[in-house]
């Protein structure tokens, strides 16, 4: 795997060059040469870099695919699309998303009212929002209050109550007005059919969401009966994120469809437009034979648009609007979380760590010169050797009968032997040696916090491509774990013998190594918690210019230790002076030592919870 599965998750965004992983744009500068620029200029511990021609390309993907679907069928109704905030409400984010997506009329979707008021900044009068979720009187009031501004606002309701709240509010707002200005009504259906995979909860008759049929129809006679029937203009569902497989969509966009040609036979002549939610999946698989999802976006849009052609052909309605809240196929991409690794731990199974004595155990010294005689050939027959010599070792130490410099022998050397048998008998990859592999597996301590940059990783099992970013043009041949460094034994991504890792053999005291951790843009880094008060890495936008070189813009650096303890409400005044008073009452410090002391701490305050190594080399810092 020495593209580590580029070709199935790079979506052509990245390239290997050389021996770099590269950004397939303009100079093709290598995200090793953009960390060492921001790492230049001080900025220390991970990294997550934001590429908005990535977020561009998704969106004009987008609206390009289904443009091409419209066309293809003659279909009459509009494409609109809005971003879901719950997926990343970051301003660095959202900034370029509103940035690159001018010409798309693209809009927001929020969900609280907190992504309400982003949603009424961000977004440029007219273009679409939509409000799901649930609702109070004062959330409903915003709405009323972004549409008096000028936005092109759909409140989804999710529930019966929520659509008296809104009646209420429409009387408060508009009862004596000349020129009364409501938000578009949408109705957020509850269907039979479910979606599938670890998300499925959002779709389906027990979901958390939406209007039985029964509820409809009550909806529908209270409209009618307080007169906003007119404002009746949209039909949603949304079936879950991550859909690897389409059948379900198809199912539910047939239920959506007829129950919209049904409510439009009754009486809502503004109906217009069917919101299909999210659900688009992102290819996160590195291994072939492990797609996660088994249709194109091409196929994703053709299918919309058919069914939503054929039901309204049968059942003689106009063609409605298709709408989409696709989160996760727009945002994973754009971002690349980069950190260094600060050790590899077996570095202690090295030929420099044997303690071997003039006289050893007749067993080790056959260990020994297993380990300086392996060759190919004999490879298989010495691997086995050696692991029965480490049983007889072990109870032999057990029984008393050698030491622990002799048991430290035995481990070194037997590990020693495996993974030299496995260079060896690289190309015949058993069972047998896909198992050694887990014993000799090389444990990568990174320096970031899976729970807060990895959040699906360990809560959902859902896996992100990682890759070293140089070093390219050599086969890794180390079976990798990769730890974090939080104090959780949760924190780390395991060797699985099924989707193999495999990295470099470094030394990292000489040289600097660093993962990429790809496809992380879409929920990673909202929904990251601060555990171990690991909070979220330092970001920076790259763009690019004309000339097609890359700028690094809107740095900004992961809290400092006050900000994080500010953060949890501590009174950081009182910290400040504590500490403060605890070196200047000290009875074990000088004068002047209390003033160094000080100069210190303060310094290590002003800076991040991320680690700090200092190389032997060059005072390198990860
Ligand atoms: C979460 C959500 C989305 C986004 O789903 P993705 O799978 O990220 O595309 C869209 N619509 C609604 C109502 C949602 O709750």
């Amino acid at each position: 795997m020495k593209d580590f599965g580029l070709n199935i998750w790079g979506d052509d965004n990245f390239i290997i060059q050389n021996d770099t992983i590269n950004v397939n744009i303009a100079s093709k500068p290598s995200l090793l040469k953009i960390t060492q620029d921001i790492r230049d200029k001080g900025y220390k511990g991970p990294l997550l870099l934001r590429f908005p021609h990535l977020i561009e390309k998704q969106i004009s993907t987008l609206f390009n695919t289904f443009e091409k679907a419209k066309k293809e069928f003659g279909y009459s109704g509009n494409f609109q699309a809005v971003f879901p905030l719950k997926v990343n409400q970051f301003p660095n984010f959202i900034h370029s998303l509103m940035d690159v997506s001018q010409k798309f009329n693209y809009g927001l979707e929020a969900g609280s009212k907190a992504e309400l008021i982003i949603a009424m900044t961000q977004t440029p009068l007219g273009a679409p929002i939509t409000v799901n979720g649930f609702k109070d009187k004062e959330m409903i009031s915003l709405c009323f209050i972004a549409v008096k501004m000028g936005h092109n606002l759909t409140i989804t309701i999710e529930g019966l109550g929520e659509l008296e709240t809104i009646v209420q509010v429409n009387n408060e707002f508009n009862a004596h007005i000349q020129k009364p200005m409501t938000p578009k009504i949408g109705v957020r259906i509850r269907l039979h059919s479910s979606g599938i995979g670890i998300w499925a909860k959002s779709g389906g008759y027990s979901s958390k969401f939406g209007l039985t049929s029964t509820e409809l129809l009550e909806a529908y006679e209270m409209l009618k009966k307080h007169n906003l029937l007119d404002k009746l203009w949209m039909i949603h569902f949304h079936i879950g994120s991550q859909m690897s497989d389409i059948s379900p969509l198809k199912k539910a966009l047939r239920e959506a469809g007829n129950i919209y040609a049904e409510l439009k036979k009754r009486g809502a002549d503004m109906l217009g437009a069917i919101n299909i939610g999210g659900g688009l999946a992102v290819e996160y698989s590195q291994h072939e034979g492990r797609q996660e999802r088994n249709y194109s976006l091409e196929e994703f849009a053709n299918d919309v648009v058919y069914l939503m052609q054929e039901i309204a052909k049968s059942k003689e309605v106009p063609e409605p609007d298709i709408f989409t809240e696709s989160g996760r196929y727009i945002a994973a991409s754009h971002s690349v979380l980069i950190a260094p690794v600060l050790e590899l731990f077996s570095q202690e199974y090295h030929e420099k760590g044997l303690r071997l004595k003039k006289e050893n155990p007749p067993l080790i010294e056959e260990l020994y010169d297993l380990y300086t005689s392996l060759s190919r050939e004999h490879a298989r027959e010495y691997l086995h050797d050696a692991l029965d010599h480490m049983e007889s070792l072990l109870t032999l130490f057990d029984l008393g009968y050698i030491d622990l410099e002799d048991r430290s022998n035995t481990e070194i050397l037997v590990n020693l032997i495996i993974k030299k048998s496995i260079a060896l008998l690289r190309e015949e990859d058993t069972d047998e040696l896909k198992k050694l592999q887990d014993r000799i597996q090389e444990k990568y301590l990174v320096n970031f916090s899976a729970f807060q940059s990895l959040p699906d990783f360990w809560g959902l099992a859902q896996i992100f491509p990682v890759m070293p970013l140089d070093k390219l043009d050599k086969k890794p041949t180390n079976p990798a774990s990769i730890w974090d460094i939080t104090c959780d034994s949760d924190g780390e991504i395991g060797f699985d013998r099924e989707l193999p890792l495999h990295l470099h053999d470094i030394d990292v005291s000489k040289e600097e190594y660093f993962l990429a951790f790809f496809l992380t843009g879409a929920y990673q880094e909202v929904l990251g918690m601060k555990h171990n008060l690991f909070t979220h890495p330092t970001e920076a936008v790259i763009h690019f210019d004309e000339k097609g070189d890359y700028t690094i813009n809107n740095l900004i650096e992961a809290q400092n230790l006050m900000d994080i303890l500010d953060d949890l409400d501590y009174d950081t005044n009182i910290m400040d002076k504590t500490l403060k008073y605890r070196i200047e009452e000290s009875q074990y410090i000088s004068q002047d030592e209390k003033r160094a002391l000080l100069g210190k701490l303060y310094l290590y305050l002003s800076e991040n919870s991320y680690l700090k190594t200092i190389q032997a080399s060059n005072e390198t810092q990860g």
